[in-house]
């Protein structure tokens, strides 16, 4: 049966060119294009590890639909023609990691700013379409972070909840180095709004809410770097994995709400195959029912683990360490995140659904899987030698 879009009309096969899908997003999102339509997705990426099960053997139902572009965005002529002959550009790429923004401030201006600038440019000149992939970081820190604790306006959702066409970006001063990522994430939006504005370009932006899920980010040690510092979700699951404390930075007192990568996906699709009720329009997506402090994250996490490893979680579970031991000089934080979700379902009629508790059964079930044995072979190692 044809699939149709939201307003009934039957969905054209296009082609997309997807910069950055070799990542934790992009993975998913070939995935559901190779599954569930009939598009082409020409994916761009230095690094094509979480895609390789969609692009090999060539007997894969999809195979002719996904190729695979080894270039580096930042110098690589061939990336003007891969937008030339795709419908839709999607840009994923990105230096996205907490750990990066203080200690490679520059990397991550020139990954999250300047390397973004030819993609823009390239979708205006040839009169693409580009979903363009920013951040809840924009945001910065809530209204409310700068009441006093007792305020009764703290409970008021006007100083907290965080809207895409009204709430201001709020950051820590400059010296405050973390907030170089969102300060380039805010600048590339404002220019690909004003290529809106003045010239005519057509783009979505998407503001992701921490999504988490299987293949995100890596264990140090096993699938990256030993001294590389992962995203929340992956450093926590290779502490549960070597069976040490959960290290919890500045008490874990900063709320946040988290979504399952699968139910995002479904919003990205919607963007895609529903361009003129995207198009020109930003868009939180996150679930804001799923909210917690990372300390309550940490707990649930040891539950969850404990049940689908089938070991006891250990005497101490937890260890606080102070931002500035972990992160380094320069580091700050927003205090709570929750996106307000009017825009996306009134434009796209789309709802997140997965709980906390099963989102994180599902994600810890893979990491369990996927490097539960790695890592013994690992911690066996030194003595074994
Ligand atoms: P990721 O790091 O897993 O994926 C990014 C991909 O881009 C990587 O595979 C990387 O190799 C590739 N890339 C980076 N620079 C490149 C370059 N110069 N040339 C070619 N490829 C390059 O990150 P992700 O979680 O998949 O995030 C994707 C996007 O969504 C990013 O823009 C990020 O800022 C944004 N985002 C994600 C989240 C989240 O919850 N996962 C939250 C906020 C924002």
């Amino acid at each position: 049966m044809a699939r149709v879009d939201l307003d009934g009309n039957a969905i054209k096969p296009m082609t997309i060119c997807m910069i950055g899908a070799g990542g934790f997003i992009g993975s998913h999102l070939c995935e559901k294009l190779m599954s569930d339509t009939s598009h082409t997705v020409l994916a761009v990426d230095v690094y094509n590890d979480k895609i390789k099960h969609l692009l090999e053997p060539e007997s894969l139902p999809w195979s002719g639909r996904i190729q695979f572009h080894r270039l580096n965005i930042k110098n690589d002529s061939r990336l003007e023609g891969l937008i030339k002959c795709s419908d839709l550009t999607i840009n994923l790429a990105a230096i996205c990691t907490p750990a990066d923004y203080n200690t490679r401030p520059l990397d991550t201006i020139y990954s999250n700013f300047i390397d973004a600038l030819p993609v823009v440019k390239y979708c205006l000149e040839n009169n693409k379409r580009l979903i363009h992939f920013s951040t809840c970081e924009v945001y910065g820190k809530t209204i409310g972070s700068f009441l006093p604790k007792d305020s009764p306006l703290c409970q008021d959702p006007a100083y907290y909840i965080l809207k895409e066409d009204a709430s201001p970006c709020i950051f820590g001063s400059v010296e405050k180095q973390r907030w170089s990522y969102a300060c380039a994430k805010q600048l590339i939006e404002r220019l690909i709004y004003a290529e809106g504005a003045e010239n005519g370009l057509e783009f979505t932006i998407v503001r992701p809410f921490n999504w988490i899920g299987p293949r995100m980010d890596f264990i140090p040690g096993i699938d990256g770097p030993s001294e590389g510092v992962p995203r929340v979700l992956a450093c926590f699951s290779n502490n549960l994995l070597r069976r040490e404390p959960l290290k919890l930075v500045d008490g874990g007192e900063s709320q946040r709400t988290f979504i399952y990568i699968k139910d995002a996906i479904e919003a990205v699709l919607l963007m895609i195959e529903n361009p003129a009720r995207a198009s020109g329009h930003i868009f939180n997506v996150g679930n804001p029912n799923n909210e917690v402090t990372v300390r309550q994250l940490v707990e649930m996490m040891t539950k969850v683990y404990s049940k689908v490893s089938g070991e006891d979680a250990i005497q101490t579970p937890t260890v606080d360490v102070s931002s500035k031991e972990f992160y380094g000089e320069g580091y700050d934080d927003s205090d709570k995140r929750i996106p307000d979700m009017t825009i996306i379902n009134k434009q796209l009629g789309w709802n997140p659904k997965t709980s906390l508790w099963d989102l994180l059964e599902s994600t810890l079930t893979y990491q369990h899987r996927t490097y539960a044995e790695a890592i013994k072979q690992a911690i066996a190692k030194p003595s074994a030698n």
